[in-house]
């Protein structure tokens, strides 16, 4: 250790290496205990130091320290993924990229930023400037453009514009570790190497991702009786090319009863579903509720937009986080339903788990068409239970993601040949957040080596 850090000292200076405990300890952690399997297997884990990096040049001269002193290096933007991605398992460093957070350079169709820039810094910035992000995650308030890209997938504008894989990156900048770290700029299909690759194949300091023009967003709440009817209602808004949208999220009772912040706006006992359309499309939206039997209930404005509590801060894994500080024996799955049958899928589920699996959809593009992804909540009661309800699931074909894992094959995202193919060139060593892939791709680290 004294060694590294004496290195690491020289090269980024003593205001950039954080070796106490308690910093070293809260950078090493993301938001894995969102998953009782990860929590007591993670909680320990922790880096023997935090880098700061301020410029490219750093990066590069801190992943040349590090393959000199052969230490593995974990890459960290806002550490609000869910599944391990950003805790270092093997110790090392953590790279914190949070302070790159330079805008480069802004047009109508795109946004160069360095890697640490917060998405929800950004979202402001474009708003301002008559633009929008495309996609984002519903923590865009802390999360990193970096982070997004290589520990998401997809969120917030989704339901038009896809997922991270849908062409929503343009283009990376991105440091090998190597004796001598090559800068590689990487664009169109090589891309796929890159995306939710939890950095274990290069550490990306900059990025282009395309926007698109600013739209006033109204949010609404349309409430039905039923979950059914709610799915129904959400499917034909998101099938409905004359609304202009970014979410669809419906939800069953009684998961909009964990919405504290806006819970007395919520009809009692009534299934819901989350929507930001186009301001205008209230009457479309009031007739497609209408022929579901349902009501339209809350909605927030656009006046009031980004003024107060929105209701994306209830969608995507945010409905989880309401879920879990209601009862923290709750936990939730992602998953892929039918497009077309998705309502017998669900029946399925409901009548062999009953309030055990509580409906959670998010209606996006995925390669152009609309499918219900999902993020069940499920009581946690053991593990071979949540592996019971998972293997229940893909029996009756709904994909999952699992998110109680942080092996990037387990978890199934990524692309994941080209992801190998990349660690191979990029990483000989393997020092890249290790531990992350299951496929031996390179020597493991021996500490006898230079
Ligand atoms: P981090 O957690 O810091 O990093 C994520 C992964 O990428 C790690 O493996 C890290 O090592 C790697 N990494 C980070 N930066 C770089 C870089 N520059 N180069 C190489 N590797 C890097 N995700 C979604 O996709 N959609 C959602 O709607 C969504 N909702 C969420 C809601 C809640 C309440 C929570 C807790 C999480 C949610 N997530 C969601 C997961 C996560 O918040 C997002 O994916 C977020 O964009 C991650 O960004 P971050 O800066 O926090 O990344």
């Amino acid at each position: 250790t004294v060694d590294w850090t004496k290195e690491m000292l020289d090269v980024v200076g003593e205001e950039h290496l954080l070796l106490s405990p308690d910093q070293r300890d809260k950078l090493s952690k993301d938001y894995y205990w969102y998953s009782p399997v990860l929590e007591p297997l993670l909680r320990d884990k922790r880096a023997d130091g935090i880098v700061l990096a301020e410029s490219e040049e750093q990066v590069a001269q801190v992943l040349a320290a590090a393959y000199r002193s052969n230490i593995p290096v974990t890459t960290r933007g806002a550490g609000t993924g869910n599944y391990g991605q950003a805790v270092p398992l093997e110790g090392g460093i953590v790279l914190d990229l949070s302070r790159m957070d330079k805008v480069l350079e802004v047009t109508d169709a795109y946004a160069r930023v360095q890697a640490g820039v917060r998405l929800g810094a950004l979202e402001k910035l474009l708003r301002g400037q008559g633009s929008e992000l495309r996609i984002y995650p519903s923590t865009f308030m802390k999360a990193t453009v970096g982070g997004f890209v290589c520990g998401g997938s997809g969120g917030i504008g989704s339901i038009t514009w896809g997922n991270l894989w849908d062409g929503n990156v343009l283009e990376a900048v991105v440091y090998t570790l190597e004796e001598t770290p090559r800068r590689l700029v990487v664009r169109g299909p090589e891309l796929i190497a890159y995306i939710h690759n939890y950095g274990t194949n290069g550490v990306l300091t900059e990025l282009t991702i395309p926007v698109s023009s600013s739209v006033p967003w109204r949010q609404t709440v349309a409430q039905f009786d039923d979950f059914e009817s709610a799915c129904r209602f959400s499917h034909a808004v998101a099938t409905d090319d004359s609304i202009r949208k970014r979410l669809v999220a419906p939800v069953e009772w009684p998961i909009p009863s964990f919405f504290k912040p806006i819970v007395k706006q919520l009809e009692s006992g009534a299934s819901a579903c989350l929507l930001e359309t186009e301001e205008g499309t209230e009457d479309a939206l009031a007739a497609h509720a209408a022929s579901f039997n349902g009501r339209i209930g809350y909605v927030i404005p656009y006046e009031q937009y980004r003024k107060t509590i929105g209701l994306s801060d209830f969608t995507w894994n945010h409905t989880t986080l309401w879920a879990l500080k209601t009862d923290p024996s709750l936990t939730y799955l992602q998953a892929g339903f039918h497009p077309v049958d998705f309502l017998g899928q669900i029946g399925q589920i409901k009548e062999k788990f009953g309030d055990e699996v509580l409906m959670h959809l998010e209606f996006m593009r995925s390669g152009g068409v609309v499918v219900p992804a999902a993020l069940p909540i499920v009581r946690y009661t053991t593990h071979e239970r949540l592996y019971e309800i998972i293997g229940y699931f893909r029996s009756i074909g709904v994909s999952i993601n699992d998110p109680h894992t942080w092996m990037l094959e387990m978890g199934g995202r990524g692309q994941l040949e080209a992801m190998l193919a990349a660690k191979r060139s990029n990483d000989p060593r393997g020092l890249l957040n290790p531990g992350k892939l299951n496929t031996p791709v390179t020597e493991p680290i021996r500490s006898d080596e230079p």
